[in-house]
Order: structure tokens, then sequence, then C-alpha cells
């Protein structure tokens, strides 16, 4: 009696020891997918539809491991157990096998197939692999155990290896194939982890006791969750909301998906250099706990200085905004006091609906060109994108492509208006406007390209587009340069801050064999105040090489009289507004006359622009404008009418 308990005693703690042995990496690796579980589900998520891609993967995991485990204990029990339950515990882990070895081509298809075809295609593989699992159940299973050496084996696990191994093979082959649509991470996550794969089914299918599939699915769940699922790695921690990255996630995910959300930025700017009054990151961070308080909405940390709420209401948003207001003002008059004075200014824009725009390229570049467009000086400014700036934004988006499709096709053409000299009664010289013309044949004017290439720097192609076809024409048609002295080519600001300006302005001119002293470049004011340092060090080289500058536009806006002083120009140019109020204002007329006179006294040229009738030109030479520029004379006309026009005066 004694011995035959101590034989079963014996005999329980033999299974013990082979069940404790076989299972302890697979207990680990479950316990790790435990703990990721706990983290991953408790971090507040953003919502994207790889998150739960990656939510099935890890119950996935879970579920594999534990059937693992399962049939380990039931296949060292097989003596006490009913055979059905050890066979269905072993068929339970190869069908979850199966559903893993299919993880990883999930997990690439989500990066590389829209939304829509993915679910679809998904639901091919939710139909495919039921059918693998079921095949493997119909088919025989059989297992080993002798003391701790525990497997399965027969028709059911081959078949399973043969399914697994199509589906890594599959995903292998898709992220090498499709390596420059995949993410960088993403690649290297799944690539590593298929790698993984392969080399421990391998090791076990030769090595059957080796029971390390369960860990590698583990390493593999630690490499996803590291490198992609983290959601750590979305937080910025400092403000406490979600970061840029995840913002931009998010936004593709509602932009492919056509959602609607009402979205707002908060920009927070600090009026001052002064680093002791530089509230606006106080500002920021407290409105991100203001914004904490709201549920239903999501914040995200975009730029150094920008908050962006997404929230599904757009009465919600107004109700926040609203609030946002009181908030700030209070939060403003606390500020006041404990530090006497403030000097940050929060902008608010609100988008209302994002299918207005297709992307987040686009959402931001008219929420900022929203911003922008504000001249209130009030240091809360609220505002909401309306039609008019979307109206402004898609002008302005059509017009850049505009440009770019005129400057590919060679649609970029240029005019000349002839200036004439009141001096010498006759045409001296020309300046070169630049003039789009649509595949239609209609013209878009510099007014309406020009603000617009300036600011998506395609200024810097019109520039060069323009000088080119000037030397062209005067390379070709010598007798322009025989009447005139020079033609004028305007500079935007824009263009001086290239730093290979004048090496490109002198290749393109020897290019030519153009005699550099035949340009006169038109700068404005505008240029010498924002690049002034620089400015003059490139105009003394343009000077140096022949090249004479005229000063365009004199007299619109805020003109400064030091600047004629300070530039080393030879002419000035009258903007045409300034000739107008000539003719009507008694103060603009003493202006005209008195800028030409210091012109004079300084050795430099005036041009009057704009002179469009016989009373105007008389009026002018009473003033002793040395040139005239304008309608009476010629319209801005394309070469070959400029040409006859030059030839036919001289
Ligand atoms: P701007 O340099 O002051 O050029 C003179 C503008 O006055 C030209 O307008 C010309 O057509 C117009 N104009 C001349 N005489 C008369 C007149 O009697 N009556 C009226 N109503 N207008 C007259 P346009 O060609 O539309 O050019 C507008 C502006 O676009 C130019 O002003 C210049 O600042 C800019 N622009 C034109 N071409 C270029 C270019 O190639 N590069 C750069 N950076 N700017 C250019
Ligand atoms: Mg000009
Ligand atoms: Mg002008």
């Amino acid at each position: 009696m004694i011995l035959f308990m101590l034989r079963i005693v014996e005999d329980y703690v033999r299974k013990a020891e082979a069940v404790v042995y076989n299972i302890q990496i697979q207990t680990s690796s479950i316990l790790v997918i435990v703990t990721i579980m706990i983290f991953f589900f408790l971090s507040k998520k953003i919502g994207l539809f790889t998150e739960k891609v990656f939510t099935r993967i890890l119950i996935g995991a879970f579920f594999c491991l534990l059937f693992d485990i399962l049939s380990i204990v039931f296949i060292c029990n097989d003596d006490t157990l009913p055979h059905l339950l050890v066979e269905i515990s072993c068929k339970l882990y190869l069908a979850s096998l199966i559903s893993m070895a299919f993880a990883g081509f999930d997990y690439i298809l989500t990066e590389l197939l829209p939304e829509k075809t993915y679910h679809k295609s998904i639901m091919i593989f939710f139909t495919v692999i039921p059918i693998e699992s079921i095949v493997v159940f119909c088919l025989p299973v059989s297992w080993y155990h002798k003391g701790r050496t525990v497997y399965s084996m027969g028709p059911a696990t081959t078949m399973t290896y043969l399914f697994a191994f199509i589906f890594i093979i599959a995903t292998i082959y898709t992220v090498i194939t499709k390596r420059d649509r995949i993410n960088k991470r993403r690649f290297i996550a799944t690539s590593s982890w298929m790698a993984l794969w392969m080399i421990t089914a391998m090791v076990q299918f030769l090595n059957p006791e080796l029971l390390i599939v369960g860990f590698s699915i583990m390493l593999g769940v630690l490499i996803l969750f590291f490198l992609l699922e983290n959601p750590a790695s979305l937080h910025d921690k400092r403000v406490g909301c979600f970061n840029s990255h995840a913002l931009f996630l998010f936004l593709d995910q509602i932009f492919e998906r056509g959602e609607k959300y009402c979205i707002t930025s908060f920009f927070f700017e600090d009026n001052t250099s002064d680093e002791t009054l530089g509230t606006s990151s106080n500002i920021m961070m407290n409105t991100a706990t203001f914004l904490r308080r709201y549920r239903n909405i999501a914040v995200y940390k975009n730029l150094e200085n920008e908050l962006v709420m997404l929230s599904k209401s757009p009465e919600l948003t107004d109700k926040i905004v609203t609030e946002y207001r009181d908030h700030y003002r209070a939060h403003l008059v606390r500020i006041a006091k404990e530090r006497s004075r403030t000097k940050a200014r929060v902008s608010v824009v609100t988008l209302p609906d994002s299918t207005l725009v297709k992307n987040s390229d686009a959402l931001f570049s008219l929420i900022h060109m929203t911003k922008d467009a504000s001249s209130s000086g009030s240091s809360l400014v609220i505002q909401n994108v309306d039609s008019e700036n979307l109206k402004k934004y898609y002008r302005f988006h059509e017009v850049a492509a505009e440009i770019r499709s005129a400057l590919d096709e060679d649609r970029l053409e240029v005019f000349y208006q002839p200036i004439f000299s009141t001096e010498r009664n006759c045409y001296v010289s020309c300046e070169a406007l630049a003039r789009i013309r649509r595949a239609d044949g209609t013209l878009i004017s510099p007014g309406e390209f020009i603000p617009v290439a300036e600011d998506t720097g395609l200024i810097i192609r019109i520039g060069d587009r323009v000088l080119e076809k000037v030397c062209a024409l005067l390379s070709e048609r010598k007798e322009i340069s025989k009447i005139l002295d020079y033609v004028e080519i305007n500079l935007s600001v824009a263009q001086f801050k290239q730093a290979d300006l004048f090496e490109k302005f002198v290749e393109i001119t020897s290019r030519y064999g153009i005699d550099p002293a035949k340009i006169n470049l038109e700068i404005t004011e505008t240029a010498s105040i924002e690049t002034k340092n620089t400015l003059l060090d490139t105009m003394k080289l343009f000077l140096d090489h022949g090249v004479s500058f005229s000063l365009d536009d004199f007299g619109k806006g805020q003109s400064n009289l030091m600047y004629v002083v300070e530039m080393p120009v030879s002419i000035i140019k009258l903007d045409m507004d300034m000739i107008k109020a000539y003719f009507v204002e008694n103060k603009a007329k003493h202006v005209v006359s008195t800028t030409v006179k210091m012109a004079h006294d300084l050795g430099l040229h005036v041009v009057a622009e704009g002179i469009e009738s016989e009373h105007e030109l008389d009026s002018m030479r009473n003033e002793n404008i040395d040139f005239i520029q304008g309608y009476y004379f010629s319209r801005p006309v394309l070469k070959d009418e400029f040409i006859s026009l030059i030839s036919k005066a001289g």
C-alpha cells in the first residue's frame, strides 16, 4: 500500500517536474505579455486603427501562450485525462499558432493598404484562418512525453508549421519588396519579428523538445510594443498631452477615412525678447491644464508653441473656446499681478470641419494663413476659418500650381514696357515684366502670382527664368542693345536671400554673352529693410561687375528717404500711386518736386511710372523728371511688338 502510494507521489512529482521544466519559458513569456497588456490598456490612446490591430495581437499572443501551457500540462497528464481533452488542447494551441503567424502579415497590411482596402482584405484572411484551423482540427495529432521531453507531432502539427511558414514567407516577401512604402521602424520591427519566428520555428521543427516558439511570440510582441505601439512614445511629457507624432498619425487616419472633426489650434507667442516676460510657455502649460478638464476632446502639442485640440462636436468646441476666453483673461490678470505686465499673445484658430481640406499639410497651411491674416493687436485673438479664408487658400494653391506648371511647361512669358527719356526724346530703356500664360491662353497678372511666388519660394525660379529670357532676347536681337541703354529687371526680397544670387547672374549673363551694364536691377524698399546687411554686400558685387540698380515703387507705403541715401542706386522710380496723387493733392505735388530735386542733387535719375496721358507727360517734363514709363507710350507688350515699337521710334 505504502509502496503504491509512494509510486503515485513519485509519478506525480515526475510529471510536475516535467511540466515545470517545460512551461518555464511560456510562463515567463505570458507574464511579460500580461505586463505589456496592463501598460497598453491603462494608458490613454489616440484611437488609431493600428492600436486595434496591436490589441488583437496582444490577445492572440496571450491565448497562444495559454494554450501552449495548457497542452503541455495536459500531455504530461495524458494517463489520467481523457484523450479527447489532450487532443483538443494540442489543436487549440496549433490553431492559435496559425493566427499568430498571420499577425505579422496583418500588421504590415495596416501600413500598406488604405483602411477600406485593409478591412476588405482582412475579411478574406478572417475566413482563411478558420478554414485552416478546421483543417488542423480534422487532422490527427499525437504527442510524446518521456521524462522532461514533451511535444506534439503528427499531420496536424506538420500542417500548422506549413500554414505558419506560408504566412511568415508572405510577410517577409512583402516587407522586402514593399520596403520603400513601409515606415522604417515598422520595417525593422516586422522583419526582425519574422526573422525570429523563422529561426525558432525551424529550430523547434527540427528539435521538437525545444519549446521556444512561445518565447519568440513574446519577443515579437515586445519588439512591436517598444518600436511602434508604446503609448508613452505618443505623449509629450512636459505639457502632458499627445505629441505631434501622435497628431499626424491621427490626422492621416481621419483624412483617409474622410471623418469630420473640429480642429482648433492655439498659438502662443511672445511679443518680446525679454526672458523675464516670456510667459507664452507658462500660458501654454496653463492652457493644456485647462483643456484637460474636458472629456471627448484630444489635445496635442504640435510645434514648439502650438497646441491642437480635436473634437467631434463643433458645439463642444465653441463652448470650450468661449470658456477659454474667460479663463485666459483671469489668468492674465493673475500674471499681471505677479509680474507687473505680460507681452504674450494667444491666437486661437478653429477649422469647424476637417473634410474641407484634404490632408494635414493643407489643414495647417490654412490655419496658419488664417492666423497670419489677423491684424488684431489684442493679446487673445479668436478666429474661425471662414469661407473667405478658404477661398483665399484655394486660390493661393491654384495659383501656386499654375506657377509650377507654367515653369515646367515654359509658359512664363516676359512682356516689355518701354521707358522714355524726356531729355533725349526717345526710348532709352525698358522694364521686363513677367506674365503667366495659362494652358488655355489667358494671362495671369504679376499682381496675382508674384505674392504667391514670394510665399512659396517659386519667385527664385521665376527670377532665373525672366533673366534667362531677357538675356536670350538681347543676344538674339542685337538691335535692342543698340537702341536701349539697359533692360530693367525686378528683384524680390526673397531673391536677395539666395547665397548664390550673384554667381547665378554671372553664369546666365555670360552664357548668353551679355554685357552686365545692359542690365539694371529694380529693388524695392522692402528688400532694403528686411535684408539690409547682406543686401549692401551683394549690391556691391553687382556694381563692381557693371550692373546698375533702381529703387522701385518709391512713394508707395512708407518711404524712407534714408534708403535713397544709403542704397547705391542710380535711379529712383516714383510709384504710380504717388504720380496719381500728384495730380489731385497739393502736398503730393510738393513731395514729387522735392524728391526730384533731392535725387538730382544726389546725382540720381528719376522715373515716373504710370503716365497715361499727354497732360501727365507734360507735367512730368515740367518737374524735370528724367524718364517716363506708362500706358501713354505703351503697355507692356510681347518681344516682337516691343522691338517693332522701339525700332519705329528710333
Ligand atoms: P512694378 O515693378 O512697379 O511694375 C510696374 C507696373 O506698373 C507694371 O504692372 C506695369 O504694367 C504697370 N504700369 C506701367 N505703366 C502703367 C500705366 O500707365 N498705368 C497703369 N495702370 N499701370 C501701369 P505689372 O506688369 O502688373 O507688374 C506689377 C508688379 O509685379 C511690378 O510692379 C513688379 O513689382 C512685379 N513684377 C512683375 N514682373 C516681375 C518679375 O519678373 N519679378 C519680380 N520680382 N516682380 C515682378
Ligand atoms: Mg518694377
Ligand atoms: Mg514700380
